[in-house]
């Protein structure tokens, strides 16, 4: 058992519970906030934290995973189950935080901390590179920086280590110091203080001074004057401090940075000296984080020559996981960037997570973690596979290997990368999930390359945890006890179908819904189990619907009465959904279609009507609000009369995305979320709250000068006047991109600057005037993200979002991050 074990008892009285009866002996190790991602369930402590939704409802969950041991504030759930531990607290938040304070106080260890508008992670994760030949540091997973995430990070301290490294991010005033208490820092780095996230705080200024109370008591304080304008030296934190700037004097005097070859070289003066060093990336975001490491390396003693000779030497930073098509109908989890017991788990949640195919298939490395012995490290692992329901095993690497003996499940080891290669074209992958994760050393993008399809070059990349951030943002706005049924029709509005469906099973919202049977039945193929609602079934469909559990939407009397005809007289009560036209004259039963409509529901018992819902036709649009009003009644009106009819209940719905900000009265029990999640939402100025999901890029074929004279495309439709540069890229209408973006209409982000069409859009690609942007044969090209959004592109060409998603051809490739 490692340092962070404590007796239930123990824990019951650092949380100051006096009368605490031991039901269930056990040693607590791990602080759980997710009954979703149990490793370890006997020695796992549940905080049921208060969040968009209340974690008090996942404590039946959580127990039927294993978990024996409860921290809870609702006295309600107390005696819930007799053989496991309940703590009863006023505030689970602050008992988690207490709990991680109070363990962090018993060692006596050097804290880095970090924080600032942007660039902690980063920063994070390169000090660890820098620094890990020397220390045996813990960090903070990930980004976790929040409330909930810092203490879980300072959990895993333990004796072994000899340094922290802990990132620490606020979202209003007044959250600072409880970080400050669990961190316990003895040198705190300040990146930088941005607009971004400025919400919450009166001015910059006081979310400077916020940020700083981190700081509150540390010996070593690096920062730039740039950012801390307005607060004077001696008020800076720190007993000593060190300071980097490119525009004033500091202790590290920048003096010019140049870009060469797509790394930067830097200047500095440095105690009198001129210094020099090589950041290997190209762009000023990672050139200020290496100024920022580069500062601390320096403050911290490291000689001048041996901090550049370290820098040069950093890695990319890339937390997330990409799921993409595999060789053989499989998918491919690729993760070859960091190799630790904490990220492997956080990948095989996301293996978990993946319902299409049976098989699930890990490939992985040697783990190199410090302070464990191969035998406990191993063991371990094989505990987690065996909880995270892996089926298949390849380890490679001689230390794996050598422990091959305690992996309770198919398997088989290689000694390196290469052997795994030479043996390749004799193995096996078809339809599994494969997760491809290795320490840098063992070089497994190899490995991704050789199972995954090459990727057209125009790709759409679909960030999963901004559609579930989304997702959150929206239930945050809803009453307690309101439904979600998510809108995943029309291929997920261009986004994906398993993929999706899967996040969204995994974030347990109430509902799918899907335009035909056909999408609700391939959904059905990939594994997914939960309520799936047809919004236009076809009478042919109807077999279909029945054998995949669909639940089909019947909006008149002749699809009503065919659906019952064609039910077997044995059926008893099948799921149906009633659709009501209250003013969108779409589909529906109108008010005249009731007498008809109610003898019949009335006595079939072959079907039962679990939910009735409209449609709003204006609810972004703020003029159509007193029509929104009027279909709202007509609605409640409707349904109240078949309630009365039905003598039962079902689920009253009618709100669409922008509904649910602007019209919450209109909630009812479940609202219909679509464009929303996908990051859109016209009800909302700006989306401020809401996350860019979707990335379209392509890239450059050819690059081209123009004189004045020529002519550029089909039809002789373009020409720069001026002469210039052109560039072909690879997307064109076939791929979605509609011809009225031609001739200037539409415009790309190429080296982030925005570059017109010219002349016509082709069928497979088009041109971009490129004169004065610096370019060159395969660069990437941003077609729209969270600079050039969707929403700009539908005001090009007078269109809407929906359009812009949708028409996404299917040939252009998506690939999946997740975090
Ligand atoms: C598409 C659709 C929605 C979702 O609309 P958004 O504006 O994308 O939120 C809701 N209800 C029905 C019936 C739909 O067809």
């Amino acid at each position: 058992m490692s340092e962070s074990s404590y007796t239930i008892q123990q824990i019951a009285e650092q949380l100051n519970i006096g009368s605490f009866k031991v039901k269930y002996d056990t040693l607590i190790s791990t602080l759980l906030i997710d009954s979703r991602s149990v490793i370890s369930p006997e020695t796992s402590l549940f905080f049921a934290i208060q969040a968009h939704r209340n974690g008090h409802e996942f404590i039946s969950d959580a127990y039927a995973s294993g978990i024996r041991s409860f921290v809870i504030s609702d006295p309600a759930y107390a005696d819930l189950y007799p053989d496991a531990n309940f703590l009863l607290v006023n505030d689970v938040q602050q008992a988690l935080q207490q709990l991680a304070a109070g363990h962090r106080s018993r060692f006596n260890l050097d804290v880095i901390a970090i924080t600032g508008s942007n660039g902690k992670t980063v920063v994070k994760e390169w000090l660890y590179q820098l620094l890990a030949a020397d220390f045996n540091i813990v960090r903070s997973p990930k980004s976790f920086n929040s409330q909930l995430g810092v203490p879980l990070s300072v959990w895993q301290i333990s004796s072994e280590h000899t340094l922290g490294i802990f990132e620490a991010g606020i979202s209003k005033s007044d959250e600072m110091t409880q970080l400050a208490a669990i961190i316990q820092p003895a040198t705190g780095i300040l990146t930088n203080i941005r607009e971004a996230h400025a919400e919450g705080f009166a001015s910059p200024k006081d979310k400077l001074l916020e940020k700083l109370k981190l700081f509150k008591d540390i010996k070593l304080f690096i920062y730039s004057p740039d950012y801390t304008t307005g607060v004077a030296v001696k008020d800076l934190p720190g007993e000593r401090k060190f300071s980097w700037s490119t525009t004033v004097k500091a202790d590290l005097e920048i003096l010019f940075v140049e870009p060469i070859k797509g790394r930067n070289y830097i200047r500095a003066r440095y105690k009198d000296e001129e210094i020099e060093c090589l950041i290997p990336f190209s762009d000023r975001a990672s050139v200020e984080n290496g100024i920022i490491c580069w500062a601390t390396l320096l403050a911290m003693g490291y000689s001048p020559e041996e901090a550049d000779l370290r820098l040069e030497k950093l890695t990319a930073v890339n937390m997330r996981l990409t799921l993409k098509h595999g060789i053989n109908q499989c998918s491919v989890i690729d993760d070859s960037y960091s190799a630790d017991i904490s990220s492997l788990a956080i990948a095989l949640d996301f293996l978990r997570l993946q319902n299409q195919h049976v098989i699930r298939t890990l490939i992985l490395s040697d783990l190199y973690e410090t302070g464990k012995s191969d035998k406990d490290l191993y063991t371990e692992i094989a505990g987690l596979l065996k909880q995270k329901q892996v089926g298949r095993l390849i380890g490679i690497g001689e230390h794996i290997s050598a422990f091959a003996g305690l992996f309770e499940l198919e398997s088989s080891f290689y000694e390196s990368t290469q052997d795994f290669i030479q043996n390749f074209p004799a193995m096996h992958f078809s339809n599994e999930t494969i997760l491809v994760k290795g320490a840098r050393r063992f070089e497994f993008e190899r490995i991704s390359k050789l199972l995954t399809q090459k990727i057209h070059d125009t790709v759409m990349e679909i960030d999963l945890n901004a559609l579930a951030n989304n997702l959150k943002y929206y239930k945050a706005k809803l009453k307690p006890g309101v439904k979600v049924m998510a809108m995943v029709k029309a291929f997920s509005y261009g986004s994906g179908s398993f993929e999706i469906a899967n996040l969204l099973q995994y974030q347990k919202v109430d509902y799918l819904a899907v335009a035909y049977a056909d999408e609700g039945i391939s959904l059905r193929k990939a594994g997914i189990t939960m309520p799936i609602m047809v919004m236009s079934p076809e009478p042919s469909a109807f077999e279909a619907i029945v054998k995949h559990k669909l639940e089909p939407e019947l909006y008149n009397m002749d699809i009503l009465k065919s659906f019952i005809d064609f039910l077997p007289d044995t059926q008893f009560s099948y799921p149906v959904h009633l659709k009501i036209d209250t003013g969108m004259h779409r589909l529906g039963f109108e008010e005249p279609d009731l007498p008809d409509l109610l003898p019949v529901l009335r006595l079939e018992e072959k079907i039962r009507i679990v939910s009735a819902f409209s449609h709003l036709a204006a609810s972004e649009d703020a003029q159509q609000d007193e029509f929104t009003a009027y279909q709202l009644q007509r609605y409640n009106t409707m349904a109240a009369t078949i309630r009365a009819e039905l003598g039962y209940d079902f689920i009253r719905h009618i709100s669409n995305t922008s509904a649910i900000t602007r019209h919450p009265d209109a909630q009812l029990d479940m609202v219909r979320i679509g464009i929303g999640l996908y990051g859109f939402d016209s009800g909302i100025k700006g989306n401020s709250g809401l996350h860019t999901v979707g990335v379209l890029k392509t890239t450059i074929t050819q690059i081209k000068k123009v004189g004045p004279l020529e002519t550029i495309g089909y039809g002789r439709r373009g020409s720069l006047p001026g002469g210039g540069t052109i560039a072909t890229v690879k997307i064109g209408y076939a791929d979605g991109y509609r011809r009225s973006f031609g001739n200037g209409v539409g415009k790309m982000l190429v080296d982030g600057k925005a570059a017109p069409t010219v002349g016509s859009i082709a069928m497979d690609m088009c041109m971009l005037d490129i004169t004065g942007i610096d370019a060159k044969t395969g660069d990437e090209v941003i077609v729209f993200n969270d600079q050039l959004t969707i929403g700009d592109l539908a005001e090009q060409i007078g269109t809407i979002p929906y359009e812009i998603l949708t028409n996404i051809s299917q040939r252009v490739k998506r690939v999946y991050f997740y975090e």
